[in-house]
């Protein structure tokens, strides 16, 4: 008899009421793959907050055990990359969404999903930067892509106090740039500032509808947070800037105009964390391995256990998460 294991399962009756169990399964409970990892270390992301409340229908398959990030390490492969006792981390790619996820001890995946563990980065480490600062690290990609340096101007980062912009706020800082951390947690402005933030702005000044062009106030952003928010940040960004949209924390909706494009030549880069290619994640990860401060780090996470993953879903979604969220599965 395979080992049982704790997993948690989310369920929808014939009514497509959701529920969410805590599961005794095995090995033969997962889903097809070449590769099975001791999952040791895990996050809790927005969208595991939408998943697991059921608020947004982020999962597609049902029964589902949520979890779109982990980190662990290999016990048995069938893939030519991958041999057991190999660390590896695992992104997106569905899983957590129609690939049974993170929150369980195993997980049985595609092989040609995972990417090595950086050397000297520990599982806890990986998971406090998790999908949220690989995204951070793509959007700042993004910004040198398109010519924002240092030089060029300020960046703003909006939805300063959750995962992806702290740890923007954190990367950005380290790499030279005057940062400006839009949040509605100005109370936070000590943490802003310890991660880097050279001002705060208050993100009332942004969410509400504003005119097709501002005052140029800053050279690019990293903006986690779209609608309203979005349209602010684009009508205000300065000549030939440059903006990477990630997320939608204030809505999915967009409601701006082209002045910005047209009449300034900003650009608009999109970024998705979820189907990157193998070779722009590692290249991501690898610079996160290197060019992210591990006292912020640590300042950013908070560690909790497996049986906290419900309530800490619950709580990222009333936005009462600060920074990122690591899971210990030992
Ligand atoms: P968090 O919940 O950790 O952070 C979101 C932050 O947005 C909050 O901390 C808050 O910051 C701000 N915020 C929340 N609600 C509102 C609102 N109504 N109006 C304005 N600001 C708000 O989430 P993550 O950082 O993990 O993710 C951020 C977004 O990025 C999510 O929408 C997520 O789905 C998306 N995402 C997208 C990815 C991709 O591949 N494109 C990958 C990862 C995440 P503060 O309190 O400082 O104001």
């Amino acid at each position: 008899m395979p080992d049982t294991f704790k997993a948690i399962m989310v369920s929808r009756d014939e009514d497509k009421k959701q529920s969410v169990t805590i599961e005794d399964i095995t090995v033969d409970d997962l889903m097809d793959g070449d590769v099975v990892v001791r999952v040791e270390a895990t996050t809790v992301n927005y969208k595991d907050g939408l998943a697991i409340t059921g608020k947004s229908p982020v999962v597609r398959r049902w029964p589902m055990i949520p979890g779109v990030d982990f980190c662990g390490t290999v016990l048995s492969s069938s893939h030519a990359k991958w041999k057991a006792g190999d660390k590896v981390i695992l992104n997106g790619w569905g899983v957590g969404e129609t690939h049974y996820g993170a929150y369980a001890q195993q997980a049985r995946v595609n092989g040609d999903w995972l990417i090595a563990l950086p050397d000297g980065m520990t599982p806890t480490d990986a998971m406090a930067i998790g999908t949220a600062g690989y995204t951070a690290m793509l959007s700042v990609l993004a910004l040198e892509n398109a010519g924002i340096t240092p030089d060029t101007g300020p960046i703003l980062v909006t939805g300063a106090n959750g995962g992806v912009g702290s740890v923007s706020i954190s990367l950005l800082a380290k790499l030279g740039y005057h940062v400006i951390a839009s949040t509605g947690r100005t109370s936070e402005e000590a943490f802003l500032k310890s991660l880097g933030a050279a001002e705060i702005l208050d993100r009332a000044e942004l969410s509400e509808p504003g005119r097709p062009l501002g005052k140029e106030r800053w050279a690019g952003a990293i903006d986690s947070v779209g609608s309203t928010t979005l349209a602010n940040v684009l009508a205000q960004t300065q000549y030939y800037g440059a903006v990477a949209a990630c997320g939608l924390a204030q809505g999915m909706d967009l409601p701006a105009s082209v002045a910005p494009f047209i009449l300034r030549g900003v650009s608009l880069h999109g970024i998705d964390s979820v189907m990157a290619p193998i070779a722009l994640r590692e290249k991501a990860w690898t610079r996160l391995s290197t060019e992210l401060d591990a006292g912020k780090l640590a300042s950013i996470a908070t560690k909790i256990g497996f049986d906290d993953i419900i309530e800490t879903a619950h709580g990222i979604l009333e936005g009462k998460v600060r920074g990122r969220v690591v899971v210990d599965m030992a």
